[in-house]
């Protein structure tokens, strides 16, 4: 369908009443309209439902919008409603309806009224629903939250995974639109392959956050005094407190209660009515602060959160850009605090000692990032956009100096000759090996791999002795981020050379380096919570 510029800019202005299009909208409508798979990663905020919503409402036909939560689906239909006097515009298919309701949907559907149909991918997967949407007019089918269908994403939904079946089954030649805005390298492959659309168009918008400042603190036995200190701080500033655990949250927040801080909890464990009124109650500035789990986030459109603390540190770094994501979303300021120690990072492997192997493997390696990332020392909005794939430069980019590495930098030293030993190593040892092993050999420490390729038996075992294992570490994080080296995905953290890599130990260049932040016992009485 060959749309006109000032016709998208009518509909854009005609539905949702805006000026312009956000940042890639455009192109992916357009995309979208000439019936081609999509794909398109963005940042949460970043103007995604539209992307869908708007050709939908456009085009002849309903579109069917997989998403994997209720309540964000309830949210958009409402909205989508309001801007029609047609209330049959848009509707939710799950398990709740009667059967009136059901019936009243597929009418809706078959009449033509309906553009957009919002199911989870359970419903989706029930046979009649199948049959059903065989026999209607499908524009195309958008697939919502698409990190879901990897096992590398933070959300990772097993029902996804039949989509691309199901979507065959609706009809041949339905256009895909996939949406994220969760998108490391591994789950941008993922989606493409499990969604079959490798052909797809890919739009990328830059995951930079300008307005966010990023910043860890150690976490301490003090760490509620701290929280505390830093609301009174932002007094009259909406913000957001996620801890990992319902408990956590119910007392944190009663903690803050005391102390004169106007703070609700929120967390999956209350009943619907509760949780629904702490939300309102956030939204309409009648608290300040929500103390969370994870289960408070999706799909809220606040604008203007000030703050976000990690009472824990999350489990990935996707998940923490997620609920950080949550600040500044109107492009004013966002703090994002975050309190570590790396006893957290044990207890959420803990949690995953049941699971089975491979999901522990992929738990570990995410985790092992979170703890680069909470301990580097240099800039933490380089090393996120490094995660994302994408590189920054602090002199030039927006948002270069928002965080506490670059503010408050630590002393840089020349580490050109340790780099050389390190690549050297690597090319010598046939990259074979992840972090750890890696540092274990330049430090000389044996274990049962490294002798078994009788490494322990090279020249250059222990090379590295007079540095500890702390500076190694740190080092291979900064080389890892200025691209000498690549983390291999497949192998859950393999490190292998890059062509800059290879350069390098044929001419090494002058390499700065600052030591890592260290967290254990660094607060004054040497305890660590
Ligand atoms: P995402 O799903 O990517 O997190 P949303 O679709 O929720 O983002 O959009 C984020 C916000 O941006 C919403 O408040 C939405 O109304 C607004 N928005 C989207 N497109 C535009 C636009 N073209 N102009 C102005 N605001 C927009």
């Amino acid at each position: 369908m060959l749309v006109a510029k000032s016709d998208l800019h009518s509909a854009l202005k005609k539905y949702f009443g805006f000026g312009k299009f956000k940042g890639l909208q455009e192109a992916v409508i357009e995309s979208i309209l000439s019936k081609k798979h999509t794909f398109v990663i963005m940042p949460t905020g970043g103007g995604k439902s539209l992307c869908y919503q708007l050709p939908a409402l456009m085009q002849e036909g309903t579109a069917i919008v997989v998403s994997p939560l209720i309540a964000l689906m309830k949210n958009q239909v409402d909205a989508i409603r309001g801007i029609s006097n047609e209330e049959g515009i848009a509707h939710v298919l799950n398990s709740s309806l009667n059967k009136t309701e059901v019936k009243r949907v597929k009418e809706d559907i078959v009449n033509g009224v309906t553009k957009l149909l919002y199911v989870a991918p359970e419903s989706l997967t029930k046979e009649e629903n199948v049959e059903f949407l065989r026999s209607v007019k499908v524009s195309f089918m958008a697939i919502d939250e698409a990190h879901c269908i990897s096992e590398w994403g933070h959300d990772f939904r097993p029902e996804y995974r039949n989509l691309k079946h199901i979507i065959g089954r609706i009809g041949d030649n339905i256009p895909i639109i996939g949406l994220t805005a969760t998108a490391t390298p591994k789950v941008q492959e993922d989606i493409i392959k499990n969604l079959g659309i490798h052909n797809a168009k890919t739009f990328k918008a830059s995951f930079n956050r300008p307005n966010l400042y990023y910043e860890i603190r150690p976490k301490t036995k003090t760490v509620d005094a701290d929280i505390i200190r830093f609301i009174k701080q932002n007094e009259g500033k909406s913000g957001i407190v996620y801890c990992l655990s319902r408990k956590r949250v119910e007392e944190l927040s009663q903690v803050l209660q005391v102390n004169g801080i106007n703070a609700v909890p929120y967390h999956a464990g209350l009943d619907a009515k509760t949780r629904s009124s702490h939300q309102d109650k956030f939204l309409m500035e009648d608290v300040e602060v929500v103390v969370a789990t994870i289960a408070f986030g999706m799909g809220i459109d606040k604008p203007d959160v000030r703050f976000v603390i990690h009472h824990d540190i999350p489990k990935s770094i996707e998940s923490y850009y997620q609920e950080t994501g949550r600040a500044g979303r109107d492009g004013g300021e966002g703090h994002c605090l975050a309190f570590y120690a790396y006893k957290d990072i044990e207890k959420l492997e803990k949690f995953m000692s049941g699971k089975p192997v491979a999901e522990q493997e992929i738990g570990h390696a995410l985790l092992q990032e979170v703890v680069a990332y909470a301990e580097t020392s240099i800039s933490r909005r380089k090393f996120i956009l490094h995660y994302f794939g994408e590189e920054f430069d602090n002199a030039t980019g927006e948002g270069g100096n928002m965080d506490d590495n670059v503010r408050y930098p630590k002393k840089q030293v020349e580490a050109k000759t340790d780099v050389k030993l390190l690549l050297d190593i690597i090319a010598k040892t046939h990259e074979k090996y992840k972090s750890k092993d890696l540092v274990n050999v330049l430090i000389g420490k044996e274990n049962a791999l490294i002798n078994s390729h009788k490494t322990n038996d090279q020249p250059f075992f222990g090379k590295g002795k007079g540095k500890d294992n702390k500076h190694w570490m740190a080092l291979l994080r900064q080389v890892l981020v200025s691209g000498y080296l690549k983390k291999d995905i497949e192998t859950y953290g393999v490190i292998k050379l890059t062509d800059s890599g290879k350069d390098f130990i044929k001419s090494p260049k002058s390499f700065m380096m600052t030591e890592d932040h260290i967290f254990e016992g660094a607060q004054e009485d040497g305890s660590v919570i």
